[in-house]
């Protein structure tokens, strides 16, 4: 009798690029995304995500297991916001396709081990938010006209579950988010804006505010 073949490996699952030049802005926007953190050190090892989004289903984002300060092309993976399995996808893809979901504004996202961030989110964990004020950069966030207003950056206590980390996450941000970004303690921060260009400000301007408010 012939040996039972093998199941075949899923092949991965390739979204139809219904609109090359977006999906191809939005592979680029990782690139750039991925390449700006490493070039800071946020990002140490295999760890965080990036990700763009290509049209209202669909968003292009790092695979697993890559290094994001070396990435190329084929450690990027396109996946359907309505079906977002994908045998490379990381685990915490799921954190990614929630915002996009719950936030049709929401045009990329850029999640950073950096140390300021993973160290802060501990510190103040126990409060559940980094307060940010009286920074000049906390005008890099959208809406933000004056550093003198105080902000609350969100933190939630690290998991390993997606999906119940992902439903806090959203039922804590409410229907219009205060702020373009939340930390996990002891993690990292997940940071987003309308546009590439505006989440990479975002996450510069978190970033820098950290380092001054480091004890
Ligand atoms: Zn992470």
């Amino acid at each position: 009798m012939a040996p039972t073949p093998d199941i075949l490996p899923i092949s991965p699952v390739a979204r139809l690029p219904q609109k090359p030049a977006e999906q191809e802005a939005a592979i680029q926007a990782v690139l750039d995304g991925a390449a700006f953190a490493g070039g800071r050190g946020w990002v140490p090892a295999t760890s965080g995500n990036f990700s763009a989004r290509i049209d209202a289903d669909g968003i292009a984002i790092t695979a697993t297991g890559t290094d994001k300060a070396r990435l190329t092309r084929d450690d990027i993976i396109t996946v359907s916001l309505s079906d977002p399995a994908h045998p490379r996808a990381s685990a915490e893809a799921p954190l990614h396709v929630d915002l996009y979901r719950a936030f049709p504004e929401i045009g990329a996202i850029y999640h950073v081990h950096s140390p300021a961030a993973t160290l802060l989110s501990l510190v103040d964990a126990p409060k559940g938010a980094v307060r940010i004020q009286g920074f000049e950069l906390q005008k890099a966030l959208a809406g933000v006209k004056t550093h003198e207003v105080a902000l609350d950056i969100p933190i939630f206590a690290n998991s390993q579950d997606m999906a119940v980390l992902g439903p806090q996450v959203l039922a804590r941000l409410g229907g219009a988010p205060a702020i373009p970004g939340y930390l996990l303690a002891g993690h990292g921060l997940y940071a987003w804006g309308r546009t590439p260009a505006e989440a990479l400000e975002v996450l510069l301007g978190f970033e820098f505010e950290r380092r001054r408010l480091q004890p």
